[in-house]
């Protein structure tokens, strides 16, 4: 093994932080595939997808990031399935990031989705899932503008897991409205 030498000038203490509910802002988008950014970003089994990476606003954690937070756009999962978009809708929702149903063809805008109540099951509309507020449209198509993602604001809960080297680092489980 060759000897090295590391340079411990900004070496700050490696910590997690605490899970919790925590106000965050996007500081970052990667969309683009890093080795040709003509392609957009994809999973290994080829769904669209953004990563962002979050910064913590306020209190203890302020100014804290959290990296790497994926967001499935679309596609189908390796064993086929359509993945499901609970997430970007929620990132949608919370943030106010503007977005338009190509159902109804409502101009893009910042809006809050409309939830499924169970007393829509009678239209089709499955309870807790997100629809198009102005048409209700059963199977919503939408569109939205990834540049709109950057400095994006919402509450976000961060959560910890073990990475493959074991190592525990921070993720963020989910999206809500600010504390
Ligand atoms: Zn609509």
């Amino acid at each position: 093994m060759p000897r090295l030498s590391s340079d411990l000038q900004d070496a700050g203490v490696y910590t997690l932080i605490p899970n919790g509910r925590y106000n965050a802002h996007v500081i970052a988008v990667r969309d683009t595939d890093k080795n040709d950014i003509s392609k957009p970003l994809t999973s290994q089994g080829g769904a669209p997808m953004v990563q962002l990476d979050w910064e913590i606003d306020e209190g203890e954690y302020a100014k804290r990031q959290i990296r790497f937070d994926t967001l499935m756009l679309g596609g189908n999962s390796k064993e086929g399935k359509p993945i499901s978009l609970g997430a970007l809708c929620s990132f949608l929702h919370f943030t106010g990031t503007p977005w338009s149903c190509m159902d109804c063809n409502n101009t893009e805008a910042s809006r809050k989705f409309y939830l499924g109540d169970i007393a829509d099951n009678t239209i089709g509309l499955k309870k807790g899932n997100f629809y198009c507020p102005d048409c209700k449209s059963p199977k919503p198509r939408i569109t939205y503008d990834t540049g709109n993602f950057m400095g994006a604001r919402c509450g976000v809960g961060v959560a910890s897991r073990k990475g493959n080297d074991d190592r525990e680092f921070n993720n963020i489980k989910g999206y809500t409205d600010l504390a």
